[in-house]
C-alpha cells in the first residue's frame, strides 16, 4: 500500500480484509481458536495505528473514534503522536470487531470436526456411516 492511500475507502477495505483474514484463520484452526486473541495483534501491527498521519485519518473515518474513552476512561497524553495512535488502535479494534460480526459464523461438525461457514452446506464424510 502506498503512502497516498490514506482514504476512507482504503481504511474500511483494510478493516474488512482484516476481519476476513481472522475469520479464515478461525476456520482453518477450528473450534479452539479465539478471534479476540489475534484481533489485538492484527490491529496492533496495522499501519493505520502505527503511523501518526494514518491514525489521525482513522479517527476521522471511524464511528468508534471515542472507543478508547469507553474502554479506558479519561486519558492523559504528552504528545499528539501517542494520543492519535492509541485512540486509533481502539477505534480500529472495534471497527474490525463489528466487521467480524457481519461475517458468517464458523460451525464445527460434531461428527468429523471439520469447520465451515454457517451458510455453507457441510457434506460430512462421517454421515455416510449412518446409512444401512
Ligand atoms: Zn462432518
Amino acid at each position: 500500500m502506498s503512502d497516498n492511500e490514506y482514504t476512507e475507502q482504503s481504511y474500511f477495505t483494510d478493516v474488512t480484509d482484516m476481519a476476513v483474514e481472522i475469520r479464515e484463520q478461525h476456520k482453518a484452526c477450528g473450534s479452539d481458536f479465539e478471534e479476540s486473541d489475534v484481533l489485538h495483534e492484527y490491529v496492533d501491527g496495522s499501519s493505520w495505528v502505527i503511523y501518526y498521519a494514518r491514525a489521525r485519518q482513522v479517527l476521522e473515518y471511524s464511528d468508534n473514534d471515542c472507543a478508547i474513552f469507553e474502554e479506558l476512561g479519561p486519558q492523559q497524553w504528552e504528545d499528539w503522536g501517542t494520543a492519535f495512535c492509541q485512540a486509533a488502535f481502539f477505534a480500529m479494534h472495534r471497527d474490525v470487531s463489528e466487521a467480524l460480526a457481519e461475517l458468517p459464523e464458523i460451525e464445527t461438525c460434531d461428527d468429523c470436526d471439520a469447520s465451515y461457514n454457517e451458510d455453507e452446506d457441510h457434506d460430512c464424510p462421517e454421515a455416510e456411516g449412518d446409512e444401512d
